[in-house]
């Protein structure tokens, strides 16, 4: 975890650490494919160990414990194909129209993971090869006259491991040359200066997810500190006659935690927000606060004993989807006044800036 900088305009760049993988594993399927062929040249100009696997599965990547497979799988890229059942594409409200993958799976460690429970098998961070492919399918989802959104972060975060596949700047590219398709992205790292002079023709909304300093402190390992991250962001919404990346931008404050002093720690966060952004820009708001199902508590408990993280369902409100899942939520005098305050801050501090949701 890299302790957070003091921000301004003018902060010199201390990009983090890039993540490294211990092992990279190739499918022979992936490594049939030119997009992973192109990723295989990424990684071994890195030096990293490469493993050409003999069939098309991954095995052997158990430990003893829950957490021991934790440990390995987060060391872990595997590259391989995404099958064919993931080329029929599933809606993701309220964020985007479709979502679809580049990879599975996240470099980070953050203690409330969104990826916890949703994905199967040990979390080895797994990227396609066949991207080519991919994009080619989403034309089908396209409805022309209209603009199409999709999101490619539901299943991980496609910075943080962007120095070994260039795939996200490969779909920035893709949808600029699209008449009414829209990418969306989020990250908490911070390593974007291959994106800046991309041709992305505006159709593409770089998102950073940041959060108050005692959560991103405590909860979010391997990631980019906030300072960082909005330095990333300053950089890709500044114009591209200033160096910048030119594209519309975001803030997903994620996941908003009912913490002691809530209000004065996000209202730093705030703050270093405004610092960051004292410009004009496209900018776009999402505020998600902190929920947990069943089983998203009993995976993160097997991940990170250890962690201080508040998931008692006693002091949480209980709500139920039409499938009948449950997911834990804060009650409703609890959100009502946090989502009072965010927007409050948001109208106050950038009047031209969009709410897309609170929930
Ligand atoms: Fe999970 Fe997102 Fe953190 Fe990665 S950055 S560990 S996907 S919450």
């Amino acid at each position: 975890m890299i302790a957070d900088q003091v921000l301004t305009p003018n902060t010199p760049l201390r990009q983090s650490k890039l993540w490294m993988p211990e092992r990279v594993l190739f499918t022979p399927a992936a490594l049939s494919e030119p997009w992973g062929k192109q990723i295989l040249a990424r990684v071994e100009s890195l030096n990293l160990p490469v493993e050409e696997l003999a069939r098309n599965r991954l095995t052997g990547l158990r430990g003893e414990s829950e957490r021991d497979t934790y440990d390995i799988a987060k060391r872990t890229l595997a590259v391989v194909t995404a099958p064919p059942s993931s080329m029929k594409l599933s809606p993701i409200p309220p964020s985007a129209d479709w979502q679809f993958h580049l990879a599975e799976g996240c470099p980070a460690h953050c203690q409330y993971c969104y990826l916890a429970g949703s994905l199967q098998g040990p979390p080895v961070i797994r990227v396609f090869a066949n991207l080519p492919q991919i994009l080619e399918n989403l034309a089908a989802y396209e409805q022309p006259g209209k603009s199409t959104s999709f999101e490619v972060s539901c299943y991980t975060d496609p910075l943080g491991i962007e120095h070994l596949t260039g795939s996200l700047a490969q779909c920035i590219r893709y949808f600029g040359t699209r008449d009414d398709a829209h990418l969306r992205w989020v990250s908490k790292f911070d390593a974007v200066d291959d994106l800046l002079n991309l041709p992305h023709n505006g159709h593409t909304r770089c998102r950073i997810s940041v959060n108050a300093a005692p959560v991103s402190g405590r909860f979010e390992g391997g990631t980019a500190s906030v300072s960082s991250r909005l330095m990333a962001l300053r950089r890709l919404a500044l114009p591209q006659e200033q160096g910048g990346g030119g594209y519309p931008v975001g803030l997903v404050i994620a996941p908003i935690m009912h913490i002691d002093d809530w209000q004065i720690h996000y209202g730093r966060l705030f703050d270093q927000i405004s610092e960051a952004l004292d410009f004009d820009c496209d900018l776009t708001f999402e505020l998600i606060s902190h929920r947990f199902t069943p089983g998203s508590k009993e995976v993160l408990q097997t991940w990170y004993p250890h962690s201080k993280l508040d998931m008692d369902e006693d002091k949480r409100s209980v709500k139920r989807n039409k499938f009948g899942g449950t997911k834990y939520v804060y009650d409703t005098d609890t959100m009502k006044a946090m989502k009072r305050f965010f927007e409050s801050e948001i109208g106050r501090r950038f009047p031209n800036a969009k709410i897309l949701y609170w929930t």
